[in-house]
C-alpha cells in the first residue's frame, strides 16, 4: 500500500513537470490554435512571428476573384480586388478588410516595422508598409501560408 502511494506520488510529479508545461503554453492567448491542422511552418509564422520564403507561396500567382480568409481562423481578411503584384515575392494587398488585423511596432532586425496580426485570434499574417500603389499608400505583405483563398464563384 505504502509502495503504490510513492509510485502514484513520482508518476503525479512527472506528469506535472513533463506535461504542463506545454500545456500552459499552448492554451496561453498568442497560441490561439483553433486549425489544429496547421503544419509547423503555418505555426512558425503565426504564432512564432516567422516570416516563409519570398517566391514560395502559389497565391503570389493567384489571380481569381474571391477572398483571402485566416489559415487559423477562417476569418475574411482580404479582397481580391485589392491585391496587387509588388514583386516582392510576398501576396500583397493595398487593403484590408474594415476590422480584419490588430497592428503593433515591431523593432526586430533592427527595423521600424508595423506588424499586423488577425483581429479574431491573433495570428501573426505580416507587416504593413507605407509604400503602396493605392489610394491609401499601403501595401499588405501577407506570408500565402497564413492565407486561404475561395474563389467567389
Ligand atoms: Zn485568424
Amino acid at each position: 500500500m505504502k509502495r503504490r502511494k510513492f509510485v502514484n506520488i513520482m508518476c503525479s510529479s512527472y506528469i506535472i513537470y513533463n506535461f504542463l508545461p506545454i500545456n500552459f503554453a499552448y492554451s496561453n492567448n498568442s497560441k490561439n490554435i483553433i486549425n489544429t491542422s496547421l503544419s509547423d511552418s503555418q505555426k512558425n509564422i503565426m504564432f512564432n512571428e516567422g516570416t516563409e520564403k519570398p517566391f514560395s507561396s502559389p497565391l503570389n500567382y493567384e489571380k481569381r476573384k474571391g477572398f483571402y480568409h485566416c489559415a487559423n481562423c477562417d476569418a475574411k481578411l482580404f479582397k481580391s480586388d485589392n491585391k496587387y503584384d509588388s514583386g516582392t515575392g510576398w501576396p500583397s494587398f493595398t487593403e484590408a478588410l474594415p476590422g480584419a488585423f490588430k497592428t503593433k511596432i515591431d523593432y526586430s532586425f533592427g527595423m521600424k516595422r508595423t506588424e499586423y496580426h488577425c483581429a479574431k485570434c491573433g495570428a501573426h499574417h505580416g507587416h504593413v508598409f507605407n509604400d503602396g500603389p493605392g489610394k491609401n499608400g499601403k501595401r499588405y505583405c501577407n506570408n500565402g501560408l497564413c492565407l486561404i483563398f475561395k474563389p467567389s464563384d
